[in-house]
């Protein structure tokens, strides 16, 4: 039968029927180990009882109450819970249904920021190259990966990419990893120069980069200069943790690991768990004081924002990562599944770089390990290592473009945090197949 499904890609898919703890079964009863959780999504695994118990309960009190008119008693105590683990200064919690949403109102309450400020020509936004902020067009905007903008071009407002702190790539062999987080650091003063400092608006990074580098925590110091530069002129540190924070890199805010604290913070995929599609956007409190003494009111805000099913769904999680310890596991398990991919690839003459933080890993392929030569992206290398994996039984979360935007291959492993040794040993094997398979092609 013809789908009238607006699939992401040509051809057709399995289905989704069921999901147990780390797998995921289609209608033909194949199982699959999550070994992304989607992209980075389900961090609870398919089936936790507390996150479930908690949607059926609010579904049966209020299902939504538009927030122009009420708040609710889930995004309320979700709010407390989140700015209880805040990083410090970060005060008030905008709910929202995704992470394009949070990175746009992040971007908006920016610029909203300086007019309440008296500094309306501050308009302009600096990000990095090779970071990905979502797919809106103000955030496919801030993104700095050359072929997901490539098409949008002339609909994408002007941002300007200094280069990442991207150590595989970037760090020069004579410079140790400080002298190198301190150069890349460094772009952002130059890149604010160039501009004319008085013209920026804020700053947009991610502290671990996920889907468009593969797992990319900074070096030791990279943060710490950068929150300097940034209070230096005045211009407002936005970190994009919607995919590293929420426990997937150890910490439920991932800036804690970089010892910063940022004036604006966005998250999701985590937050839900992927039983609710729910993201969120964190500001500080002086940030939130301009607004309310100024307009009053951030000029911002979509019918679904702080939807009570969400809020409730996002709470239980949020819950359950701080209740179980999770954050803690998910350090010693990540310990756990960067030795297991130690085991299979230190020595895989295609594999240039094993990297990441908790359990958010990256696995970059090179054609040539001495050079970090990338292979030719006409290969499309990533899309082979997909479909060998699926063929595995093993969902993971490869990408192209990890090298300068158009070549170069990862592929990204983000499991669930209940995710046990024996499944890390089982993904580490499906994935050495599913790698060999793709290059044998
Ligand atoms: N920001 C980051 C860092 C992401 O990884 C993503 C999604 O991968 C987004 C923003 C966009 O989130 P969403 O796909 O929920 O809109």
């Amino acid at each position: 039968m013809t789908s009238h499904m607006f699939g992401r890609g040509p051809g057709s898919l399995p289905t989704a029927v069921r999901g147990e703890g780390c797998y995921l079964y289609d209608s033909e009863g194949r199982a699959y180990l999550d070994g992304s959780g989607g992209a980075a999504v389900s961090c609870l695994g398919h089936s936790d009882a507390d996150v479930r118990a908690a949607i059926h309960a609010q579904l049966d009190t209020i299902a939504f109450a538009h927030t122009g008119f009420f708040t609710s008693e889930p995004a309320e105590a979700l709010a407390n819970l989140l700015i209880t683990h805040a990083p410090a200064g970060i005060d008030k919690v905008y709910l929202l249904s995704g992470g394009s949403e949070a990175v746009e109102a992040a971007i908006k309450l920016a610029r909203q920021y300086h007019l309440e400020t008296g500094q309306p020509q501050r308009h302009k936004l600096i990000a990095r190259r090779q970071s990905y902020h979502g797919n809106t067009l103000g955030a496919l905007a801030a993104g700095g990966n050359a072929w997901r903008r490539q098409k949008y071009a002339p609909l994408l407002v002007d941002t300007h990419h200094i280069m990442p702190c991207f150590e595989y790539r970037e760090r020069q062999d004579a410079e140790s990893r400080w002298e190198f987080g301190q150069r890349a650091a460094n772009a952002l003063e130059e890149e604010i120069l160039r501009q004319g400092p008085d013209t920026i608006m804020a700053f947009i990074a991610e502290p671990v980069v996920g889907a468009t580098a593969g797992a990319v925590p900074a070096v030791e110091g990279y943060f710490k200069r950068i929150r300097q530069i940034c209070d230096k002129y005045g211009v407002l540190l936005i970190l994009d943790e919607v995919m590293c924070g929420m426990g997937r890199t150890g910490h439920l805010f991932a800036s804690e690991a970089d010892g910063i604290s940022p004036d604006i913070v966005t998250i999701a995929k985590g937050l839900g768990a992927g039983y609710a599609p729910i993201g969120a956007m964190l500001a500080s409190a002086p940030i939130y004081k301009a607004i309310e003494q100024g307009s009053g009111s951030f000029q911002h805000g979509h019918t679904y924002h702080g939807h009570p099913l969400a809020a409730a769904a996002g709470h239980a999680v949020v819950n359950a990562i701080v209740s179980r310890g999770l954050c803690d596991r998910v350090k010693a398990k990540g310990e756990v599944l960067q030795a297991a991919l130690q085991q299979a690839f230190g020595q895989h003459a295609h594999v240039g770089d094993l990297r990441g933080r908790g359990l958010l890993r990256g696995v970059e392929l090179v054609e040539d390990r001495a050079t970090k030569r990338p292979f030719d992206p006409a290969r499309k290398l990533h899309l082979k290592v997909k479909s060998a994996a699926m063929a595995e039984g093993l969902i993971c979360y490869p990408s192209g473009g990890t090298a300068n935007g158009q070549a170069g291959d990862h592929i990204l492993l983000a499991p669930p945090y209940i995710i046990t040794d024996r499944q890390i040993d089982e993904l580490a094997s499906k994935l050495s197949r599913a790698i060999d398979t793709a290059l044998s092609q």
